[in-house]
C-alpha cells in the first residue's frame, strides 16, 4: 500500500478510534487504481457511540453561548488552514478531481465556518402581539444531535462548510463521509479533536449501509442533513420515518438545463457550456448544466465550436496543475457513466465527441472517461432524463420559448438552471417559468455567499448556504407570559 496520509482514525467522543468491528475499507486512487490508504468500516455500534457522545455534549456546547461557539468555529477553521496543503493533496488523490480548482475547496469549507460564526446573533426569536397585555415570544433551540451525510465529489468542503450551521445553532454533529473518498475525513478527525470539545464533532467512516443507515435510523438523531443521490435521499426519508419523527433535508441530484437564446454570441455560449459542465471534477457536480438547450438559429455554430473545445480538454493526472479533467471517482461511478453513454447511443443520440476511455500510456489503469458530447438529443431519451454525474453533455434544440421551457422542465429534477439572453425580458420570461431552485442569468456555476442553494421537485427539500440553513437546525419554542398586574 502506498499511503498518502498517516491519519487513520475516526473521531468519536473526542477519541481517535478504529471501528469496533475491526474492519477497514481500502481507499483507491481513481487515477491509478493503487491502494493509497484505508479507513475504518464503521458499524452500528460505532454509530451508537458517536450519537451517544453527541447527545452528551450538545447541552454544554449550546450552553457556552453564541460568542464562544463562534470563536470555537473560527479556531477550527484556522487549524484546518494550517493543514490545508496536506488536505488538498490527499483529497485530490482520493477523489480524482484536478488540483488547481480543488485549492478552493478547503478555503470554501473554512469560509463556511467563518460565515456561520459571523451569523451568531441572528439565532433570534420573535415577539408576537397575540393578546393585549401579555408577553408572547419565541426562542430557537437546537435539535441536539444532527447527522450530516456527505457525497464523494467534495468531501472535506461538505464536512466543514455544511456542518458549520448546525454547530453554530448549538447542535453536536455526527458526520458520515463518502466511503470511496474518506481519507480527508481522517485528517479532519485529528484537527477537530484539537479544536472542538469532545463529542461536539464526530466522524464515523464506513459504507452507506454499514454506517449511514444506522445513523439515519438512530432514534436520538432528530435532524438529518443529506447530500447525495435522489435514490439514497428517498431511502433516507423512508428509513427516517420508520424509526422516529425526524426533520430531514435533502440536497440531491440535477439534470440541469442551460438555455441559450438566439441573440447570444455562440462563442459566449460555448464558454458557458464548458464552464457549466465542471469538467475539472469530471462533471461530478450536482449543479452541472448537463443539458444544453440551444435555439435552432445558433445550434450549428455552437455545436461545431463545442466539438472542437471538448476534444481539446486536457485529461490527465489530477495532481498536475495543467490537467483540466481527472479520473472518475470510483469503479462503480465509472461503470455508471459508461452505462449512460451506452444507453444514449442505443436511444439514437448522436455521439459528437468522446464516448469512451482516452488512449495513451497514462490511461492504462484508472477510471478514465473522455469528455463526451451528444447532439440531436430528444427528451424521450434516457440521456435527457437521468443524471449521469460524469463528463457527458447533451445538446438539444428549440425554436420557441414554450418549447424551451417544456424541455427544461421535463425531468423529475429541478436543482439549477442557467439562462443566456441579451434581452432581459427573454431572460426573466424563462427564469420565471423554469422549475429549479437556483438560477443563473448570463453566468453559470458559482455559488454566491449567503444565497440559498437547493432543489425543487426530486432535487431536494430545504435550502443550504444561507441563514435559512442555520435556522433549519433549530426548533422554535413558544413562551406565553401572563401579566398578572
Ligand atoms: P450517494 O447517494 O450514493 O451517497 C451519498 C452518501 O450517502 C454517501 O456518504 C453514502 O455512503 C451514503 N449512503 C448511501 N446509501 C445510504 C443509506 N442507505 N443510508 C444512509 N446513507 C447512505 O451519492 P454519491 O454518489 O456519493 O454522490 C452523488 C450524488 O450526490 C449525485 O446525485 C449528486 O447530484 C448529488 N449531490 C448533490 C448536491 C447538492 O447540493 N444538491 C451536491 C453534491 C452532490
Amino acid at each position: 500500500m502506498n499511503r498518502v496520509t498517516t491519519a487513520s482514525h475516526m473521531l468519536i467522543g473526542g477519541e481517535l478510534v478504529t471501528s469496533e468491528g475491526g474492519e477497514w475499507i481500502d481507499s483507491i486512487d481513481p487515477a491509478t487504481e493503487a491502494v493509497i490508504g484505508r479507513v475504518p468500516a464503521g458499524n452500528d455500534r460505532d454509530v451508537a457511540r458517536a450519537v451517544e457522545a453527541a447527545d452528551r455534549s450538545w447541552e454544554a456546547w449550546n450552553g457556552i453561548g453564541v460568542a464562544a461557539r463562534a470563536e470555537a468555529l473560527r479556531a477550527f477553521g484556522r487549524k484546518i488552514l494550517d493543514r490545508a496543503q496536506e488536505l488538498l493533496e490527499v483529497e485530490v488523490r482520493d477523489t480524482g478531481n484536478t488540483i488547481a480548482p480543488m485549492r478552493g475547496d478547503v478555503r470554501t469549507g473554512v469560509d463556511g465556518l467563518n460565515y456561520y460564526a459571523g451569523l451568531a446573533y441572528e439565532l433570534k426569536g420573535d415577539t408576537i402581539p397575540a393578546t393585549p397585555g401579555n408577553l408572547h415570544f419565541t426562542v430557537r433551540e437546537p435539535y441536539g444531535v444532527v447527522a450530516r451525510i456527505v457525497p464523494f465529489n467534495h468531501p472535506v468542503m461538505f464536512a466543514t462548510a455544511r456542518t458549520a450551521a448546525a454547530l453554530m445553532a448549538g447542535n453536536s454533529v455526527v458526520v458520515k463521509p463518502p466511503e470511496t473518498s474518506s481519507l480527508s475525513a481522517l485528517i479532519l478527525s485529528e484537527i477537530a479533536r484539537e479544536a472542538l470539545p469532545p463529542g461536539v464533532f464526530n466522524i464515523v467512516t464506513g459504507t452507506g449501509v454499514g454506517a449511514g443507515a444506522p445513523l439515519v435510523r438512530h432514534p436520538t438523531v432528530k435532524r438529518i442533513a443529506f447530500i447525495g443521490s435522489v435514490e439514497t435521499g428517498m431511502a433516507i426519508q423512508r428509513m427516517a420515518a420508520e424509526s422516529a419523527v425526524k426533520h430531514v433535508t435533502l440536497e440531491l441530484g440535477g439534470k440541469n438545463p442551460l438555455i441559450a437564446f438566439p441573440d447570444v454570441d455562440p462563442a459566449t455560449v460555448i464558454d458557458a457550456a464548458i464552464a457549466g459542465m465542471n469538467f475539472s471534477w469530471q462533471g461530478q457536480s450536482c449543479g452541472s448544466t448537463s443539458r444544453l438547450l440551444l435555439h435552432e438559429s445558433i445550434y450549428d455554430a455552437v455545436v461545431a465550436g463545442l466539438v472542437e473545445r471538448i476534444s481539446k480538454i486536457r485529461v490527465g493526472d489530477p495532481m498536475d496543475p495543467a490537467s483540466q479533467m481527472g479520473a472518475i471517482n470510483s469503479k462503480g461511478q465509472y461503470d455508471k457513466v459508461l452505462g449512460h453513454i451506452a444507453a444514449a447511443r442505443e436511444d439514437g443520440a448522436r455521439l459528437l465527441a468522446g464516448g469512451g476511455r482516452p488512449e495513451g500510456e497514462g490511461f492504462r489503469r484508472g477510471f478514465w472517461v473522455q469528455p463526451t458530447l451528444f447532439g440531436d438529443v430528444e427528451q424521450s431519451m434516457r440521456i435527457a432524463q437521468q443524471e449521469v454525474f460524469g463528463p457527458v453533455l447533451s445538446v438539444m434544440k428549440w425554436s420557441t420559448l414554450d418549447q424551451a421551457i417544456a424541455i427544461a422542465n421535463a425531468t423529475d429534477m429541478g436543482l439549477t438552471a442557467s439562462i443566456y439572453a441579451n434581452d432581459i425580458d427573454d431572460a426573466f420570461a424563462a427564469a420565471r417559468r423554469v422549475r429549479a431552485g437556483y438560477i443563473w442569468i448570463n453566468s453559470v456555476g458559482p455559488h454566491y455567499p449567503a444565497m440559498p442553494y437547493g432543489g425543487m421537485k426530486n432535487s431536494g427539500t430545504g435550502r443550504e448556504e444561507g441563514i435559512e440553513e442555520m435556522l433549519s437546525y433549530t426548533e422554535q419554542k413558544a413562551y406565553n407570559l401572563a401579566m398578572r398586574k
